[in-house]
Parts: structure tokens; C-alpha cells; sequence
């Protein structure tokens, strides 16, 4: 059984305005674009959430919410510079860590040796030490898996800590809403709705197959995650360069016309996965890929900050031109940028 830690800053940027400007501290902050600029909402402290305000809001309606609210543009260099301590204390605990972004990571604390192995323990020395060392609190979810840790620090924010162990996974996904999963956004969430599935206990009810019919590749993971099961491991070191979605036919597409009629369903899923990555990451580009009957393979990339159906079907048609042979599989996907790049793009947008 793996041990698994979520640790996730509160209101991080917010914090950090806070600690260095205690005048800011019992007002509604928020960092972000100016109104008058079409700028968006960042972070905002919860005084200011009391008031309905969120990240990824405009401006403007935040403002309309809370007309008192301070609105203050990012300093992009001081949250990385205090989100590189924060990253340094988890790594003294553990080398297996997966930063999610400046102030998120995943810890497998499974070996660790420290608090004679009690990842509750050393989740709780680290929010200790996090605040002592860099004046900013942070939430810990402790769980047997990614999937229930990130959950679980959500649980008791801000500055709490939530443990779910191996003998209370079950029950504690039982009663979870279907919202909860990963990957289901308001359309899935709907769609399970309107048959009547609110929970995971709910969800159990289904078998794969019927998953499977209702929600394509989705519907195993479904299965999975209602049972409270997730064997994805700590990917260290790693930048996410791109994600995608390929689909295998039964029996091989025989035309150009075949292959398009698959982007609206391809697209779709890609979107889907993409759902909440997209906080986070933004994409640079598209690609197309087709494998062949012969086995042989083609990627079609394309530099570009939007995507639509026109754009895949180019892509797709350009690809089938290449090799023009009956298609086993098709995939489509994005290039996205890399995360610093990001942060320097958003510090534009806010000066
Ligand atoms: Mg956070």
C-alpha cells in the first residue's frame, strides 16, 4: 500500500502578498488584471471569497461583487522564489516528489523512514515547517493514492489536513460526488445526473460495460476511481510536454472521409482530459496521428494557440495524404508550454 501526500499552499499568491504586506491581511485581496483590461483573477485571499470571488474571474465581475476589494498585479519572480523553498522542504523529505505547479505537489512517502514511516505525521511536520520557514500554510491530503490525497487536501482548507486510510477508502468514496472525479466536468457530471448517479456509490452500480457505452476509454476510469482506485505513480522531474487522445478501430478506416468523421468524438475526449490541466498549462499546438495497416506511422504538428474543427481536419487530411492506406488509429492532441513559460506570460498579462 503507497503512501501518498497532496500538499497544496493557501490562496498561495494571496499569502505571500500577505505576509509581505500585513495591511493587506484582513481585506479583500485579490492579485490579478486591471478591469479596465479585460485582466482576469489570479488568486484572491478569503476575505475576498467570502464575497463569491474566484480565480479565472474577470476583473470587472469581481469588482461588481465586492466593490471594495483590492486588486494588486503579480510578482511572478518573489512566488517562485518562495515556491522553490517550499519544494526544497518536501524534498527533504522525500525525492520522489511531483510538483503540479507552483504551489502543488504529490509526495510518495511510501520509504520515508522519518516519524517511523506515519505519512499523517510527516504531513504534519511539513505544514509546521512550511509555515515556520516561509510564513505560508499549506493544506496536506494523505491517502493511499494520487487521486483521493488531492481530494483530501481539499477537505479542511485553508491550513488544514485530511488523512484517508486504506481501511476508510471505501467508505469515504462511497458517499463522494460524482463532481469530485477527475475528468468529469459539468457535462459528465450531467449526463451521470440524468440516469440518476450523484455519488460514487452510485456509479458502482454500473458495470464497465455499460461505462463503457455511455462514456467511451472514460468509462474504465470511472469504474476505477468510484472504487477509489488510482495506480498512477509520482512522476518526478517531469514537464508534461503534451497530451493526447488515440483511438484503435476494430476494423481499418478506408477513406479520407472515414478518418474526418472520428474529429468531433476525438476532439471531444482531448478537450475532456485537457479540462483541468488547462488551470494550469496552456497549449502551443496541435498535432494529428495517424498508424497505418502496414504499421507505419505519421504525425502532422501545427504551431497554433487555437484549435477547431477545420483546423484537425487539415491536419488529418494532410497526414492521410502521406502514406493514403487503410488507418488502424487515429489521435489528435496538443503541444502545450512549458510551465515557467507560463508564469512570465501571466506576469505580462497583469503589468
Ligand atoms: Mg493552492
Amino acid at each position: 500500500m503507497r503512501k501518498i501526500i497532496h500538499c497544496d499552499c493557501d490562496c498561495f499568491f494571496a499569502a505571500v502578498e500577505m505576509r509581505d504586506n500585513p495591511e493587506y491581511t484582513d481585506i479583500p485581496l485579490a492579485i490579478g488584471g486591471r478591469a479596465d483590461r479585460r485582466g482576469v483573477i489570479a488568486t484572491c485571499n478569503y476575505p475576498a471569497r467570502a464575497y463569491g470571488v474566484r480565480s479565472a474571474m474577470a476583473t470587472a465581475h469581481a469588482l461588481k461583487l465586492c466593490p471594495a476589494l483590492t486588486v494588486i498585479p503579480g510578482r511572478m519572480e518573489k512566488y517562485r522564489h518562495v515556491s522553490a523553498q517550499i519544494m526544497a522542504i518536501y524534498r527533504d523529505v522525500s525525492s520522489c516528489i511531483e510538483p503540479l505547479s507552483l504551489d502543488e505537489a504529490y509526495l510518495d512517502v511510501t520509504d520515508s523512514k522519518e516519524h517511523q514511516g506515519s505519512a499523517t505525521r510527516i504531513a504534519q511536520m511539513l505544514r509546521e515547517r512550511v509555515v515556520n520557514e516561509t510564513g505560508i500554510t499549506i493544506s496536506a491530503g494523505v491517502a493511499p493514492n494520487k487521486f483521493l490525497a488531492k481530494i483530501a487536501s481539499d477537505w479542511n482548507k485553508p491550513n488544514g489536513i485530511f488523512v484517508i486510510t486504506p481501511s476508510e477508502v471505501d467508505r469515504f468514496v462511497q458517499a463522494l460526488p460524482v463532481g469530485k472525479l477527475f475528468g468529469v466536468g459539468r457535462k459528465t457530471a450531467e449526463k451521470l445526473k440524468s440516469i440518476n448517479v450523484q455519488t460514487c456509490g452510485d456509479l458502482r452500480e454500473l458495470s464497465i460495460a455499460q461505462l463503457t457505452e455511455s462514456f467511451g476509454r472514460f468509462g474504465q476510469r470511472l469504474y476505477e476511481l468510484s472504487r477509489g482506485i488510482d495506480e498512477r505513480e509520482i512522476i518526478t522531474d517531469r514537464v508534461r510536454k503534451s497530451i493526447s487522445v488515440e483511438h484503435t478501430f476494430a476494423s481499418d478506416l478506408l477513406s479520407l472521409d472515414e478518418c474526418l468523421s472520428h474529429i468531433p468524438a476525438l476532439s471531444d475526449e482531448l478537450l475532456q482530459r485537457f479540462g483541468k490541466l488547462k488551470q494550469q498549462r496552456s497549449m502551443q499546438g496541435l498535432f494529428v496521428k495517424l498508424k497505418f495497416n502496414d504499421f507505419s506511422q505519421t504525425t502532422i504538428e501545427h504551431r497554433s494557440l487555437i484549435h477547431n474543427e477545420e483546423l484537425w481536419s487539415a491536419l488529418m487530411s494532410q497526414g492521410y495524404q502521406r502514406v493514403n492506406k487503410p488507418v488502424r488509429l487515429l489521435g489528435v492532441g496538443f503541444r502545450l508550454k512549458d510551465q515557467e513559460d507560463e508564469s512570465l506570460q501571466q506576469l505580462d498579462l497583469w503589468s
